[in-house]
């Protein structure tokens, strides 16, 4: 089966994003890959009695890097809806995101509709949720700047080549962490479940990962891994783990 492939092959490659602080994020000075996705795929590696490996994965190529076998798992800030689910299997839910804006302080703009009112610039990540739930709020298309990244949109944002950035507010918190100026504001308007994607017909891989999730949920593991990684940022307490939703 899948599993015992990868413990053969005795590496489990995870697609991860390496510019998103509190998920997957590049330490510059050690070069590890830190955050909640990237620990989830060392705790699933674990399991299994393999190394984790760290490839990149931007929000567009994640569904082709696992078609294309380049990848074992997509653990990249990815939310699991129908649509995706056509393409690719994903695990249970591991984090309960939503879609918020991100400004400048001096920014008069308090929510997406205020954004879609005043028709300014809004800036998000190609291949997201995010940019189609832009759209369906009324963004116009003109008005929509894609980026490959979440770190390139926050340096559009900053530069004035848009009036705010709009995606997950758990990607969002962390870009302004990162850049002194910036602050999320508003209240979620989407729901964004985010899980782990896997390849269609690979089952067992997909049974084994749902294992090490209800595993980390039920030692604390889980919530041991918010408080290092998520807390940070938003000062929040760890919830009950979201998996069953
Ligand atoms: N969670 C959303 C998505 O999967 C937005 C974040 C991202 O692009 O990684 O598309």
């Amino acid at each position: 089966d899948n599993v015992s492939m990868i413990q053969e092959a005795g590496t489990l490659r995870c697609g991860v994003k390496f510019d998103v602080l509190g998920f997957g994020f590049r330490n510059p000075e050690t070069g590890d890959i830190e955050g909640l996705d990237a620990d989830l795929c060392r705790a699933i590696a674990d399991s299994m009695g393999v190394e984790p490996e760290f490839v990149e994965a931007i929000s567009a190529n994640r569904i082709p890097f696992l078609q294309e076998d380049r990848v074992d798992i997509i653990s990249s800030t990815m939310t699991r809806n129908e649509e995706r689910l056509q393409e690719i299997d994903f695990s249970k839910i591991y984090y309960l995101a939503g879609q918020k804006i991100l400004v400048k302080s001096d920014s008069p703009h308090q929510s997406v509709d205020d954004l879609v009112a005043a028709g300014v610039k809004v800036c998000s990540g190609q291949g997201s949720t995010s940019e189609t739930n832009l759209r369906d709020k009324g963004v116009e298309e003109g008005n929509l700047v894609l980026f490959a990244t979440y770190s390139e949109a926050a340096q559009a944002l900053l530069d004035g080549r848009c009036d705010a950035v709009s995606t997950d507010d758990s990607i969002l918190f962390g870009l302004a962490q990162q850049n002194e100026g910036l602050e999320v504001r508003g209240e979620a308007f989407t729901e964004e479940p985010l899980g782990i994607g896997i390849k269609k017909g690979k089952e067992d891989l997909v049974a084994f990962i749902d294992a090490v999730l209800d595993q980390m949920a039920a030692n604390g593991r889980w919530a041991e891994l918010y408080d290092m990684h998520i807390k940070p940022y938003t000062g929040d307490e760890a919830p009950e783990p979201p998996l069953d939703m």
